[in-house]
């Protein structure tokens, strides 16, 4: 089989249940993924810690890492910057890891771009009215945010036809066990298998006629 990860990038509506799957799917598969930490420039929430759900920098610092080239993509979302750090992405995908961004979806569109193997997931949850209590229930943002998620939630919606495969986190559970399977199938796909193919082909035909 190709040794090389393949690149996951995992968008979805504010309040969809995306950091909750994304933890549960790394706990149970932890050699299998590798999840990208991004770099921001929003103040952490309760609860956040630098280095560990994103990079906490300045305007100034995110800038720089723009200019040096440092990041993969990056999109500006409700007032702040997000941005891939380039390195670690291309460590893990080396070491055979499948890595996950979980990104919004300018970020999305331009990472396809750049990299035209992306596997582009859209995590959504049951309904939209699921979606706003998911977001009031979180309890992390004010109201006047949560208005903002979910505008931002109506253009986002319009994007969905650019991805992949819709995930529906509806039960937890289910949705984590259908991301994995939808994966491990993407890895059988004929257009990422090219190198077994010609091996065996060789072998085959070495093989032919031989006792
Ligand atoms: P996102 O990362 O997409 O913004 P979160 O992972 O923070 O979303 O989830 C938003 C809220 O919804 C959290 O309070 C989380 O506990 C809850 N949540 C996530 N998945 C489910 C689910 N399948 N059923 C019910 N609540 C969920
Ligand atoms: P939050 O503030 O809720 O953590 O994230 C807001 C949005 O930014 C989410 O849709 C999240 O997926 C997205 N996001 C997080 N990191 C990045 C990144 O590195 N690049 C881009 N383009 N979006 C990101």
């Amino acid at each position: 089989m190709d040794n090389r990860g393949i690149l996951i990038v995992v968008s979805g509506f504010s309040g969809a249940g995306k950091g909750t799957l994304m933890k549960e799917l790394l706990r149970r598969h932890p050699d299998t993924y590798a999840l990208s930490i991004s770099a921001t420039t929003r103040s952490p929430r309760e609860g956040e810690v630098d280095g560990r759900e994103y990079f906490f920098i300045s305007t100034e610092e995110f800038e720089k890492m723009i200019a040096k080239d440092g990041l993969i993509e990056y999109a500006r979302y409700v007032e702040n910057y997000y941005g891939t750090p380039r390195g670690y992405v291309e460590e893990k995908l080396g070491q055979g890891k499948d890595v996950i961004l979980e990104i919004e979806i300018q970020g999305a569109l331009k990472v396809k771009k750049a990299f035209p193997d992306t596997l582009l997931l859209f995590v959504t949850p049951p309904s939209a009215s699921e979606l706003k209590s998911r977001l009031v229930g979180r309890g992390t943002e004010t109201m006047d945010v949560i208005r903002s998620r979910m505008d931002r939630a109506c253009e986002e919606a319009q994007g969905m036809e650019n991805y992949d495969y819709l995930i529906v986190n509806d039960d937890l559970d289910t949705c984590v066990e259908e991301m994995h399977s939808i994966i491990r199938a993407e890895h059988r796909k004929i257009s990422r298998n090219a190198e077994f193919m010609e091996k065996i082909k060789e072998d085959l035909i070495s093989l032919k006629g031989e006792d």
